[in-house]
């Protein structure tokens, strides 16, 4: 398969607890349902290029457990490349342990597992991969070695190269951003990427402004149902988003990350690939889940 959009990240198996209320530190609590549910930010904006049109390939790592397995099968299911998902031997694969309480609120463990073992070396095996792309995605669930390294071998090889820089505690290196084509961080991100509060337009704008000065090609700051702010050196421009009825926003971003990436692989420009991208991100947030949630190219209505 030509492979359009490769996405290099992170899979993670979501393991979540339903309970009453969160339980205190040495506590045992009786819960209510308990689900394993495929996600990670890579696999999350995989399925999405892939749900929305684009032939895609997914570079990451899993662990040699049943997790691996099955979320590997979760990616196969949707038609993508998953032979540079490679198997690490004596290694769990990522999850994330949720647990959530009768009002919604969270507390999540993260173990990177497999996806700690994806290095550059794994990386350069797919070569082949990359040079068949049209579209890079990369997100921050991997090694920060590897990121650079993708988007590096992106840039010399003349893609397109997107990086969703999540999660994200700090300014990025600041060589990274000549090798970056769109930076798509959501509000938090906007604001841990500049040190500055990033709630509203004009707050993104400033804090866009101050990546493109860094030296960021094209910037997205993604603000929820205020929509979405690209900001270039030419100018910068507010798209919003569609109204809905919210129901959960989980996987929103990697939504609409997967779905602008897959429109510009088909050639769309970068407005109608942000226009779109923000179509599939609306559907998604009225239904509840993170893969699930994400809709088919059919849903979105062709451009
Ligand atoms: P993340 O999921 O990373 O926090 P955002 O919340 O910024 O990202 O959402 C990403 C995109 O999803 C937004 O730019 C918007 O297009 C869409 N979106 C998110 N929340 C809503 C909403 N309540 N109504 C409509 N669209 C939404």
């Amino acid at each position: 398969m030509h492979a359009k959009v490769v996405v290099v990240g992170s899979l993670n198996m979501d393991l979540v607890t339903r309970a009453e209320r969160l339980p205190r530190a040495g506590e045992t609590l009786a819960g209510e349902s308990f689900e394993t549910v495929p996600g990670g930010k890579g696999a999350n904006q995989a399925v999405a290029a892939a749900r929305l049109g684009a032939s895609v390939a997914m570079v990451g790592c899993v662990g040699d457990d049943a997790y691996g397995q099955q979320l590997r099968g979760a990616l196969l299911a949707e038609g993508i490349d998953c032979l540079a998902v490679e198997v690490a031997a004596g290694v769990s694969s990522g999850v994330a342990l949720i647990m959530v309480d009768a009002a919604s609120q969270n507390t999540i463990v993260v173990i990177a597992g497999g996806n700690g073992r994806l290095l550059p070396a794994s990386v350069q095996r797919f070569e082949a991969l990359l040079r068949d792309a049209e579209v890079i995605v990369c997100q921050m669930e991997v090694p920060p070695q590897t990121v650079e390294y993708v988007l590096g071998r992106g840039r010399a090889l003349g893609k397109t190269v997107i990086l969703n820089p999540a999660p994200v505690k700090g300014p990025l290196p600041v060589e990274w951003f000549a090798t970056i084509d769109y930076l798509i961080p959501n509000e938090s991100e906007a604001s841990a990427l500049t040190g500055l509060p990033v709630d509203d337009l004009p707050s993104a704008q400033a804090a866009a402004d101050h990546l493109i000065a860094l030296g960021a090609g094209k910037v997205i700051i993604t603000l929820g149902a205020q929509g979405a702010l690209l900001v270039s050196g030419e100018g910068s421009e507010h798209f919003p988003a569609p109204v809905v009825a919210a129901v959960d926003t989980t996987a929103a971003g990697d939504t609409f990350v997967g779905g602008f990436a897959a429109a510009l692989a088909q050639g769309r420009s970068e407005r109608e690939a942000i226009v779109f991208g923000q179509r599939a991100a609306a559907i998604s947030v009225t239904r509840p889940g993170a893969q699930p949630s994400i809709p088919s190219l059919a849903e979105v209505g062709n451009l």
